[in-house]
């Protein structure tokens, strides 16, 4: 068994060995600038050309409908702010949903503070956006819904193809944040009515800092970093050559063993639910218990605080994540894991375990037993579980 077990994938992903090798060439041997004229540059200008075509292939979209970002985030921010620019004069409200990524979530903030109204969706207990209020809440003004196609906490899949479809009908754009599914479960925009798509290399064993905006043909936008004429002019700066290389080398691999992933992560996934569901007490696992992404677990562990849990995981060699926001400075819980109503106390003895095909079964083992028992030892220890025990 491997010394470390990483179970953390959906903040990132290992870079896989055909990828780095995809990249190298194109930091010292083709590293002529793809928007020069000698034909030394014509390497770059190939490789850049194919990566778009790798990409389109996946998501069943045109490659001149791929541009080039510097990751999820960026992609997101450009998605929201330059339709809210280009669409202003129509209207300015958007909706979204309360439990989207903060690149998401504190854009369309910045929007609100800029004249824009925006409606954030409640989610009902596993993180489903109800679309019936969806519909209730669009209106001549609405411009743009914004709603992630899966949840990166709770990995709750949404109900996608409704919310174009009432999108479509309003005469509303539909973006979608798709930065954890893509390339984890199908997605075909040439079947599903989404005008934008998110995604980051990142997130699905390519390199970081590389991401792409997929636009539907004849959607208008407007430029998100001006400057050169690089994508199509939408998008300025010289082009981060090896990375765009190394994402459309990893969306290339991913397509191919997509279904077999799928199969084994779903097959670890439900038998870690399973096992700790079934020999942990008073344990409750958050978001869909089906609809929801092949690689996620989360569990939320009554009377304990999922920052001693993940500390203690970690000096048994397995790397997870918690559902409170600790690490960026802040104590209060998730703002996803209060969406789907789960009290305070509760939504901090969260944990996130998120797989990737490499893991084994082996593995599930030996985190279901240092889970039991570092949960055991942590409520041993706790005044709330002896104050529970004594009140039943
Ligand atoms: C990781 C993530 C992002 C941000 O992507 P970066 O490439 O890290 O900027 C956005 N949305 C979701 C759902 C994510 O999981």
């Amino acid at each position: 068994m491997n010394e470390l077990i990483y179970l953390d994938n959906a903040a990132t992903t290992k870079t896989s060995q055909p990828v780095v090798e995809a990249m190298l060439p194109y930091f010292s041997q083709y590293y002529g600038n793809p928007s020069s004229v000698y034909s030394f540059s014509g390497f770059g200008k190939e490789a850049i050309a194919k990566a778009r075509g790798q990409i389109a292939h996946v998501l069943g979209a045109n490659p001149e409908e791929i541009y080039f970002t510097a990751g999820g985030s960026e992609a997101d921010n450009w998605a929201i702010i330059a339709t809210a620019e280009a669409y202003q004069d129509k209207g300015k409200h958007i909706i979204t949903s309360k439990i989207e990524h903060h690149a998401v979530l504190h854009t369309c903030q910045y929007l609100e503070k800029r004249g824009f109204e925006v409606t954030y969706l409640d989610v009902d207990e596993n993180g489903t956006v109800d679309l019936e209020q969806l519909k209730e809440s669009v209106r001549p003004d609405t411009i743009l819904i914004t709603i992630m196609f899966a949840n990166n906490e709770i990995g709750t899949i949404q109900p996608v193809k409704e919310i174009g479809e009432i999108a479509r009908e309003h005469g509303v754009l539909f973006h979608t944040d798709a930065v954890q599914a893509f390339c984890h479960i199908p997605i075909r925009v040439d079947e599903l009515p989404i005008d934008m798509l998110s995604a980051s290399g990142h997130k699905f064993n390519g390199p970081k800092g590389i991401g792409f905006l997929y636009i539907r043909k004849g959607i208008k936008t407007k430029s998100f970093i001006h400057g050169g004429a690089q994508e199509r002019k939408r998008r300025a700066g010289t082009e981060n050559l090896p990375g765009i290389v190394g994402i459309g080398k990893a969306a290339e691999l991913a397509e191919e063993t997509l279904k077999e992933r799928q199969d084994k992560e779903t097959g670890l996934r439900d038998y870690l639910i399973g096992r700790i569901m079934e020999e942990v007490p008073y344990v409750r696992l958050n978001g869909h218990r089906t609809n929801r992404l092949p690689n996620n677990v989360n569990l939320a562990f009554q009377f304990i605080e999922g920052e001693s849990l993940l500390i203690m995981l970690d000096m048994a060699g397995i790397c997870g994540s918690s559902g409170s926001a600790c690490t960026s400075g802040s104590l209060d819980p998730s703002h996803v894991l209060l969406a789907i109503g789960l009290p305070h106390e509760i939504a901090h003895g969260s944990l996130r375990l998120t797989l990737s095909e490499e893991n084994t079964i082996e593995e599930m083992d030996y985190v279901v037993e240092k889970i039991k028992g570092i949960v055991k030892r942590l409520r041993d220890m706790s005044p709330l579980y002896e104050d529970y025990l004594k009140s039943h």
